[in-house]
Order: C-alpha cells, then sequence, then structure tokens
C-alpha cells in the first residue's frame, strides 16, 4: 500500500523542487463557485473521485492488454477509501495508470471538462440557481472542494521510468507541483475536509454514498482497513444475457428499488446498433413504489460508461411506461455533457426507441406465456396501457394486443381482442361493446337486446378509463369497433329489421304511445320513436344523429364536473308488455305519468346518466301502491 499521505508537505512552497502554477481564469471561477457552494448534495464528490479512479483503471486495463512491461503489472486493480479521523482526511487510492508531474500539471490545472465548461456558462445565465446545476453536471475533481481545505494529489505513473509527483492545492488562486514519495502505480488523492464535512469520515455514511452512486463501477472499492468489498461492482446490465442468472436479475432489482418482491417480469438488452446500449428493464409486482423505495421519483437510471449520469431518466419512456424500473447504459452518451443536451439529442430519441419497444415486447412475451401472470399484470397496470392508448401520439394500434376485457358471453375471464374477433359469428360486422359503470348493470343494458338475439360477444367497458382509450381505438384489425347504444349499428343484411311488422313509418295506435311519452317527457328528450331492436326491454335511450357519442359524452362527463343530461332520442319496444298495456290504459289515467317517467327514468338509470336514483323512490312506492290496489 501507499504511504499515507497525511497532509500537505509541510514545506510545499519552499522546497526548491515545488513548483508554484496559476490556474486558468475558468478554473479560478469554477473553483470560488465549488468552493463558497451551499449545495446540499455535497457527497457527489466522492462519484467523481471514484470514477476518475475507475478511468484510471479502465485505462491501465486497457494499456495491460498490448503492454505488460508497466509498473507493478499484477498489482491488483482496485479502489480503496481510507477515512482518517485523527488527521480529518479523507484518502481515495487507486492502482489506476497514474499521472507524471506535466499530466498532474495539465489535467488538475486546467479545466479538463467540457462538462464543468457547460456548468460555468450555466451559472452565468441569469436565473440558474447554482445549487441545483451541481448535481447535473460531471463537475469533476474539482467538486472536491466542497468539501475541502485543502487537497493533495500523489501520483505515480504506469510508465516504470517516471518519477512520483504530488499536486497540492488550497483552493487559492494557485497549485504546487513537486516531486514525491511514492512507490506504487496509481494515484492517492487526499482530502482535508473542512470542519462541516467530517460526516464523509464515518464508514457508514461513506459506504452509503458508494452503494447509490457507485455501487456498479467495475473494480472492487473497499473502505477503511476492511477488505470487505464495499460496491457490487459488477454491472449486470453490461454482461451477455445468457451469462446472467435470474438470481442475479432479483438481487439486482432488489437492490435498486428496495422491493421485498420479485419483479413481475424483466428483460435484458444488449444491443449494438444504431446505437450502442444495454439495459436491464423491471416491471415490479405493483406499480407503487413502497415509502421506503430508494426510487424517489419515476425514471430509469442512465449509465454513460457503467457511470451513473442521471438517477431519473424520464425521456427514455412514454409517461404511460413510468412504472418501469432499471437501467440503461449507453457507451454512446458523452460521459461530460450537460442532461438538458443529453435530452434533446438525437441519441436519446433512439434509445429511446429502443427501450420502449423492448418493453411492450417483454408485456406481449408474458402475455403470451404465462395467462396467470398477465392477469396480475393486467389487474394492476390496466390503466397504464388504457392512458397510452388514449395519449399515447404514435402508434397505439402497439398496444391493442394487450388489452383485456370482460364480454358478455364471458364475464367472468379476461378476452384479448384477438380471442374476441376468434368468438366472432361469421355474420357478425364489428367489434361490439358497451359502455356501463359496471358489469352486472351493463348486462340488463337494454342496447344488448338485440346483438344477444344474434348471439354477438360484446366487450364491457366498465373502467373510467375505457371511454378515453375509445375515442381512439376505433378499429382493430381493419375491424370497425362499435358501440352497441349506437341507434344506427350494423346488423346483418335483412336481419336488421321486421318490416311486416314494424316499418318506418310506426303504425297509428304507436303514434298515439309516442305523443303520450312526448307529451309527458316534454324538453327532456329529443325525440321519441318505435324501435325494433329491443326483446326484453321497453325503451332505451340512444344519441339523436350527429350528437357526441356516448365515449366523448362520458370524457366530458369525468372532466367537468357540472354536467346536463344530454337530450336523447327515446326508443321504444311496442311489442313489450309494459308498453302494451300503457297502451290500454285511459289516456288521463294519473298512471300514465308515473309508468312513462319510470320508464324514462330507469332508461337513464341503465345508461349511467340518471343524476340522482334516490328521486325515484317516491315515484317506485306510488307504482307498488297501484299495483296492490
Ligand atoms: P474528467 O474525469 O471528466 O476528465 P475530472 O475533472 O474529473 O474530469 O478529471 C480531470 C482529469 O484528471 C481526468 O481527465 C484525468 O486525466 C485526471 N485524473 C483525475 N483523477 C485521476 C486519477 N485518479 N488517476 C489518473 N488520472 C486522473
Ligand atoms: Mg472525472
Amino acid at each position: 500500500m501507499a504511504k499515507k499521505a497525511t497532509g500537505p508537505a509541510q514545506d510545499a512552497q519552499s522546497t526548491p523542487q515545488s513548483k508554484e502554477h496559476n490556474f486558468k481564469a475558468e478554473t479560478r471561477q469554477l473553483l470560488d463557485i465549488l468552493i463558497h457552494s451551499l449545495y446540499t448534495e455535497r457527497e457527489i464528490f466522492l462519484r467523481e473521485l471514484i470514477s476518475n479512479a475507475s478511468d484510471a483503471l479502465t485505462r491501465l486495463d486497457f494499456e495491460l492488454l498490448t503492454n505488460r512491461d508497466v509498473l507493478d503489472p499484477d498489482a491488483e486493480l482496485s479502489i480503496r477509501i481510507l477515512p482518517d479521523e485523527a488527521e480529518g482526511t479523507l484518502t481515495i487510492l487507486d492502482t489506476g495508470i497514474g499521472m507524471t508531474a506535466q499530466e498532474l500539471e495539465r489535467n488538475l490545472g486546467t479545466i479538463a471538462q467540457s462538462g464543468a465548461r457547460e456548468f460555468l456558462a450555466a451559472a452565468q445565465q441569469n436565473g440558474q440557481r447554482l445549487s441545483d446545476l451541481i448535481g447535473q453536471f460531471g463537475v469533476g475533481f474539482y467538486s472536491a472542494f466542497m468539501v475541502a481545505e485543502w487537497i493533495r494529489v500523489t501520483s505515480r505513473s504506469y510508465q516504470k521510468d517516471a518519477q512520483a509527483a504530488a499536486w497540492f492545492c488550497t483552493g487559492a488562486d494557485t497549485f504546487t507541483i513537486e516531486p514525491a514519495d511514492k512507490a506504487e502505480r496509481g494515484t492517492a488523492v487526499v482530502i482535508k475536509l473542512k470542519e462541516d464535512a467530517r460526516e464523509f469520515l464515518q464508514e457508514h455514511r461513506l459506504r452509503e454514498i458508494l452503494r447509490k452512486h457507485s455501487d456498479f463501477v467495475p473494480f472492487p472499492i473497499s473502505i477503511g482497513e476492511s477488505t470487505e468489498q464495499a460496491n457490487r461492482q459488477t454491472a449486470i446490465w453490461r454482461q451477455q444475457p445468457r451469462e446472467v442468472e435470474q438470481k442475479d436479475y432479483h438481487d439486482f432489482y432488489q437492490q435498486l428499488t428496495l422491493d421485498f418482491e420479485e419483479p413481475l417480469t424483466y428483460a435484458h438488452m444488449a444491443v449494438d446498433a444504431p446505437v450502442q446500449m444495454y439495459a436491464i428493464l423491471y416491471i415490479p409486482t405493483k406499480p407503487e413504489r413502497s415509502i421506503f423505495s430508494p426510487r424517489k421519483e419515476e425514471g430509469l437510471k442512465l449509465y454513460a460508461r457503467k457511470i451513473l449520469i442521471q438517477e431519473y431518466n424520464k425521456d427514455l419512456l412514454p409517461e404511460y411506461l413510468n412504472f418501469v424500473q432499471g437501467v440503461v447504459d449507453s457507451e454512446d452518451i458523452p460521459l461530460n455533457v450537460s442532461r438538458e443536451a443529453v435530452q434533446s439529442s438525437r441519441l436519446m430519441a433512439q434509445l429511446k426507441k429502443l427501450v420502449t419497444g423492448k418493453v411492450l415486447d417483454m408485456i406481449k412475451k408474458l402475455a403470451a406465456e404465462d395467462a396467470e401472470k398477465y392477469a396480475a399484470f393486467w389487474k394492476n397496470y390496466a390503466r397504464y396501457i388504457k392512458q397510452g392508448v388514449a395519449i399515447e401520439p404514435e402508434e397505439p394500434e402497439a398496444l391493442y394486443p394487450l388489452l383485456r376485457f370482460h364480454t358478455t358471453d364471458q364475464p367472468e375471464t379476461w378476452s384479448s381482442l384477438d380471442d374476441y374477433i376468434a368468438r366472432m359469428k361469421p355474420d357478425q360486422k364489428g367489434i361490439y361493446y358497451i359502455i356501463g359503470d359496471d358489469d352486472r348493470s351493463v348486462l340488463y343494458s337494454p342496447h344488448l337486446d338485440v346483438v344477444r338475439h344474434y348471439g354477438y360477444p360484446v366487450l364491457m367497458m366498465t373502467d373510467p378509463l375505457d371511454a378515453f382509450m375509445l375515442v381512439r381505438l376505433t378499429r382493430y384489425k381493419e375491424i370497425p369497433v362499435s358501440n352497441v347504444a349506437t341507434a344506427s349499428l350494423a346488423l346483418p343484411e335483412g336481419g336488421e329489421d321486421k318490416p311486416s311488422e314494424d316499418g318506418e313509418t310506426p303504425a297509428p295506435d304507436h303514434a298515439g304511445l309516442i305523443e303520450r311519452f312526448k307529451n309527458i317527457l316534454g324538453e327532456r328528450i329529443s325525440d321519441v320513436r318505435i324501435t325494433t331492436r329491443l326483446v326484453d326491454s321497453p325503451a332505451r335511450l340512444v344519441d339523436p344523429e350527429g350528437a357526441m357519442n356516448q365515449e366523448m359524452q362520458r370524457v366530458y362527463r369525468m372532466l367537468n364536473r357540472e354536467y346536463e343530461v344530454p337530450k336523447k332520442v327515446l326508443e321504444l319496444n311496442p311489442r313489450h308488455i309494459l308498453l302494451t298495456r300503457l297502451q290500454a290504459l285511459q289516456v288521463d289515467d294519473p298512471l300514465n305519468e308515473l309508468v312513462v317517467e319510470q320508464i324514462y327514468e330507469d332508461a337513464l338509470l341503465i345508461e349511467g346518466l340518471h343524476p340522482d336514483p334516490a328521486s325515484m323512490i317516491a315515484r317506485i312506492q306510488k307504482l307498488i301502491e297501484a299495483a296492490l290496489v
């Protein structure tokens, strides 16, 4: 191990070989900002230093591929974090590629990082809160000045003949470079912590930060004298899927989310073209994050070359898929670019397309392979998929096969649209659905009379979101998707009506019946007419020609609290016993009004349009009274 650098060389300024250098103006500026920063998440300095150590190790690793003639070729590639209570210092030690005196001067004397430069540019813009910015940019090495009184970097290059050297800076205008004593290859960054930054001496705190920011750094990291590895090290998403076991996927998921349950399903992607990327994507068993979850927001973890650049990236998936957890890692993301620049890039659009496609495939696969799990998925995630159909501007068709419905012929089980099509009758012209408030009441709907007569199955749309979805879902596999409540619903040729009994023009006695309804209901309805489409029901309400359709009415009803019952057409079934008896009543019988009102309000109720069902009770009691005479 390297001799622990415990402090600034006492006489750094006075050593003959010690040379003082001035920082470039912009570095000076950056340092000023960082030193005086009130940024609350100062812990990210550790992420930056570990990422530098990891880079140095990666570069050495690469060098070793072709050149074993380096200093300490057999030294373990690792990172050590050494808190020293007594000295109040924190040392980050790596066995990476190291730096010569010239490299120290160049790399730590000017802004090496374009991220830092962008940070400065953003910092100079009006209205930008600095503290919000620091975490977003990889401000790099200098971020350590948020917690440091002084920093000493002692390094020995991998080149055998190079001398060790030390860089020292108190955050003032200058830094010094001098020869140093370091036998082993690599770099030691010693930070004398500010008085208010002593939390970074606590091992448990360090462990927590490591786990949060650097857990999947691909080299072992240890803390203090302990030989126990503090990070998981392997970035399992960067392995080939066939090399990773299910248990690893589950462990990684649990470590990512602290979800006690296993994920419902997951997918692993390793893609080379059109962009390079790795990803592991999970669907949690439940969409709600627990309050203990370390995931405080939606979004995927975004890595560029194993280094976490964004904890919650929301740009890789459409909003309706925001329940997906996981990581995305791409070699093509430039490490030192601001979040804003990454967001808007073409690369992100490509990644989003790939990731979204994979998530949909994963759900389809679940549906195809495990009906039980898919039912569990549908129970928890139906609203997300329906939301996607309703609002996703691109290809909601891709979501249609994921939809499940209860149907009038199989009300207890879930049917896909394809299941439905398989059960369609040969003469059936469309995929039919009925809208209602719940499955049970929908089954009583008069709109089902006619399709039931033909034996057609009907999808039951009883989820409030269905109306939103149906505004988009008007066709599936070239088959129109139609509401059975539509007055003009297409039915098989010839079978539509029985013209001998009821033509377009109602028989005169029906005209009398219609008059009675019109007189009593007046303005509340737009028309009354006879229909042949009812069998078991006395009447139903349909929309007049050209009215807003039922789906849109529901959408409006859900969006505005103030809601007026739209004027409907009341269709009567003259063969129904209630109507034949009604017709037999004297026109001046007071029962007329009670019956007509009740038939109308029953129809309202069954449509889910009744504003106040309890108000019917008084009338129902009068009807009972009349029946008991
Ligand atoms: P970046 O890592 O984005 O280049 P930093 O400010 O974090 O920017 O670091 C500046 C440079 O300092 C690095 O590019 C690297 O050349 C050098 N450097 C920093 N830390 C180390 C280290 N532990 N080992 C070797 N070189 C390092
Ligand atoms: Mg860096």
